[in-house]
């Protein structure tokens, strides 16, 4: 038997790392297996429609490297990819009806006519008794007579299963174990709704069928469906799956990861800076481990190493803390020309223009070992490859020291731009053998007078390496910033 996963998820938006893990388990597992990875969109559900959803999840996947055999198609999702299709449910409604139709058939499924103000009033009761809201089954065992009658007068109605009113469900789940239900806590719960669109229920396992999954990894919260796709599987007379429920994922404070967490979708983390093969480690980490200590781990042995049998069944903790420091590993382990194209996206939405990678490259070195995220690399490096007046305060110039003293940073700025302008070779050994003995000759600090060059270089107080970084800047930009402070300071201070 040759394994067949799926994901599945719903358009309600942006994938989150809950999801996406989901995602990426299905995904190792039939890599490791050499079997198939399947997308389907379950989008029956209208209501909770987000325009743009297919787009973020394909792009999700993507940008993971999360590629798929079969599925909907990410250029045209009206088209598929394989030959189990259409991939996307709300084109496989006419499917669904008819495995609903032979339920009906066979006695396992009924046609409940009551009215959405009857069912409130079923529940308002049970609710006043304490009672959990269940359906009331008003509608299982109508007479025939009534029934017909009914059914001739084409009402409004929905499909329900007809749930054993006795015994229990029972089914193994390869993290959770043995896993039992009683069938009396279970509703005859909707299969299909008035409007003929099928509910989760009937679509996931009709689909899990035709399209012959063997294995079905989701989320912990779909456990609780599970003895319903059981039942279902009973009546249709086919062979379950096997299960595999995938620990919870909390938020740090032991809560289940939420939007009070922040934004913890996939594209988010892209678009802050994080790598794909960071977070393709950081979400394999979460409800699954190689070891007890190993932490990075790349993509090649995931797809080795993956087992379900290693799947946590302990919920796993969301540590944006941790993610950001592995970031931080997978940015100091990439070559610095792919670093430099990764980052050069970034630095370019933000100068507003493009970016000559052949420039970036060699600040990367001064920058990489102290970045976590792609973003902070553009915190850190654009005033590189800012054009004309770099934008500062004159006081940040001075610093506390040479606050009152505008005319002895001139004259200090005047005696480096003298002695370093004709320097033969620019480079750092070079100017800093050149600029470091001036502090003592000009009677200042070493770092007064750093301080005051690094923020007429850079704009900032805090910068890669001084002179690394004039080296990198060059000659002639490094002189024009220089003399552009010194302008400054000669405009502050009487002649
Ligand atoms: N459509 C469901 C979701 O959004 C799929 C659950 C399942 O995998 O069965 O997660």
């Amino acid at each position: 038997m040759s394994v067949r996963v799926r994901y599945a998820p719903s358009p309600t938006g942006v994938p989150h790392v809950g999801n996406i893990r989901t995602a990426l388990f299905n995904w190792l597992f039939a890599r490791h297996e050499g079997g198939a990875f399947i997308v389907r969109l379950e989008d029956t559900d209208r209501t909770r429609y987000v325009e743009g959803s297919e787009r973020a999840i394909f792009d999700s996947l993507a940008w993971l490297g999360l590629d798929y055999n079969e599925g909907p198609d990410p250029g045209d999702p009206s088209r598929d990819v394989g030959d189990h299709g259409p991939y996307m449910q709300s084109r496989r409604v006419e499917t669904y009806n008819r495995y609903a139709d032979q339920l009906i058939e066979a006695g396992h499924a009924y046609r409940c006519y009551c009215t959405p103000e009857r069912l409130a009033e079923v529940r308002k009761e049970l609710q006043r008794r304490k009672l959990p809201p269940k359906y009331d089954r008003n509608c299982r065992d109508l007479p025939g007579t009534e029934r017909e009658k009914l059914e001739s007068q084409a009402l409004p109605c929905v499909v329900r299963f007809k749930t054993p009113l006795t015994g229990q469900t029972a089914f193994n789940d390869i993290v959770r174990g043995d896993i039992v239900f009683e069938n009396d806590t279970l509703d005859d719960f909707v299969l299909l709704k008035s409007d003929g669109f099928p509910v989760y229920h009937l679509a996931n396992i009709v689909d899990d069928k035709l399209m012959e999954i063997t294995h079905v990894l989701r989320g912990d919260e779909w456990l609780s469906s599970t003895p319903r796709h059981v039942l279902l599987y009973q009546a249709f007379g086919w062979e379950p799956p096997i299960f595999a429920h995938l620990p919870m994922i909390l938020g740090p404070d032991k809560a289940k990861l939420s939007k009070r967490h922040g934004d913890t979708s996939v594209l988010a983390f892209r678009d802050s800076g994080f790598l794909p093969e960071a977070l393709f480690n950081f979400l394999g980490l979460l409800g699954w481990s190689l070891d007890d200590h190993t932490e990075i781990i790349d993509r090649e042995t995931f797809i080795h190493q993956f087992s379900l049998g290693r799947v946590l069944a302990n919920p796993a903790v969301f540590n944006r803390e941790k993610l950001e420091w592995m970031n931080g590993v997978y940015i100091r382990q990439l070559p610095e020309q792919e670093l430099a194209e990764r980052t050069a996206p970034f630095l370019e939405e933000k100068l507003g223009r493009t970016v000559d990678r052949t420039l970036l490259q060699p600040v990367i070195p001064l920058i990489r070992e102290r970045v976590k995220l792609l973003t902070e690399t553009v915190e850190m490096a654009d005033f590189f490859f800012r054009e004309g007046e770099l934008e500062y305060d004159t006081k940040t110039l001075l610093g506390k020291k040479l606050a009152d003293a505008p005319a002895v940073a001139a004259t200090a700025l005047q005696a480096v731009v003298q002695r370093i302008s004709d320097l033969e070779h620019w480079q750092h050994e070079a100017l800093e053998g050149a600029i470091r003995p001036q502090a003592e000759e000009l009677g200042m600090k070493t770092g007064e007078l750093f301080g005051l060059i690094r923020v007429a270089v850079t704009g900032r107080t805090a910068a890669p390496p001084l002179f690394e970084t004039m080296a990198v800047l060059g000659r002639e930009r490094s002189l024009e910033r220089l003399e552009s402070a010194l302008r400054r300071l000669q405009a502050q201070s009487p002649a």
